[in-house]
């Protein structure tokens, strides 16, 4: 069976290859560190997108520890870095909120090419795979290819898809969705949205729209926003989730495209800066990859730090 654990690895190698040759640089003569040792290894840590406020404390806390003589190995420093990091992951984290009286209904919103649609078919299939009954709403329907391209994901999972043609108000499929989840007794409707409109008010409008129609037909809906952020985008990250959450309260993240970037750091930027839980991170286009967002093993595979755990894909919450 696939270890999880590997999943993470294999997804940060080039997170982790490029920060565990900046940190071993800068940090493998202990006995020689002074003032510019600190100043280099804040700097490797910015590279990877982990943010100045992050970056700044997790230094301070390697300076704190290097004076009290804690330190000997540049093995040290990563393994205090890792912890840090779980500890602000896990500072935010929490189990996602279904909905126990009908479809919990989930808006995957974020800037086109983002990876909304890949993400709600990976969700899709994982959920499947775990005995509930998803429903997807094609409601991107500014982008030509949206609708096909969720449809497609519902033909690979068999999950049904709520869609109408393209430039459909987003609103009424969204409605048809969710009244059609009701009546299949859906467990989960996860809504494709659009990334781009014609202008950005226009898509914040349409969102806010979205969300009165979501609850009208099932009050209480949408029960989660989720910003879906491309993990290769670095400190624009935190300028998305500013903007988008002026519109929608966005209650989580998924981010993606991890496999593909050297700046994972960003997932850790983004909790600290916005407080929002990640709940899974994509590793790659495939069906199966997406995983659940596990702090601990986040920070182990994006330090290299080796973990003997044995945690299997059968385990997955
Ligand atoms: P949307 O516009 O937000 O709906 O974005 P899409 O779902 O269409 O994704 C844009 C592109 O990113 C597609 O080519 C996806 O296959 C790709 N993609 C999505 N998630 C991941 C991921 O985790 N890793 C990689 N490597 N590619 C991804």
């Amino acid at each position: 069976m696939k270890s999880i654990f590997s999943v993470f690895k294999r997804g940060l190698r080039k997170t982790a290859t490029s920060l565990a040759r900046s940190v071993e640089s800068v940090v493998s003569n202990v006995e020689k560190w002074d003032e510019s040792t600190f100043e280099e290894l804040e700097t490797a840590l910015l590279a990877a997108d982990f943010g100045a406020e992050t970056a700044f404390e997790m230094v301070a806390d390697i300076r704190d520890r290097y004076a009290q003589g804690l330190i000997h190995t540049s093995a040290d420093v990563k393994r205090i870095i890792a912890d840090d990091v779980v500890k602000i992951l896990e500072s935010v984290s929490r189990p996602i909120n279904f909905n126990p009286n009908g479809p919990t209904v989930i808006l995957m919103v974020g800037v086109n090419g983002c990876g909304k649609t890949t993400t709600a078919g990976k969700l899709a299939w994982m959920w499947k795979n775990d005995g509930k009954k998803v429903v997807l709403a094609a409601c991107d329907t500014f982008r030509a290819a949206a609708v096909e391209q969720l449809k497609l994901w519902g033909e690979r999972t068999s999950c049904q898809v709520v869609a109408s043609k393209h430039g459909a108000d987003p609103s009424s499929v969204l409605f048809d969705a969710v009244e059609s989840a009701k009546a299949r007794s859906a467990d989960i409707l996860l809504v494709d949205t659009a990334g781009r409109q014609h202008n950005k008010r226009g898509l914040m409008e349409e969102l806010s729209k979205m969300s009165r129609v979501a609850d009208k037909a099932l009050p209480g809906a949408p029960h989660d926003n989720w910003l879906v952020l491309d993990a290769g985008i670095g400190s624009n990250a935190l300028r998305q989730a500013e903007e988008f959450g002026k519109t929608v309260e966005l209650t989580g993240a998924v981010i993606t495209k991890l496999d593909g970037t050297g700046k994972g750091g960003m997932a850790v930027a983004i909790q600290r800066k916005q407080s929002l839980p990640l709940f899974f991170a994509g590793f790659g286009e495939g069906m199966d990859d997406l995983q659940p967002f596990d702090p601990a093993m986040f920070a182990e595979a994006m330090f290299g730090i080796e973990d003997e755990r044995s945690v299997t894909s059968a385990d997955n919450p």
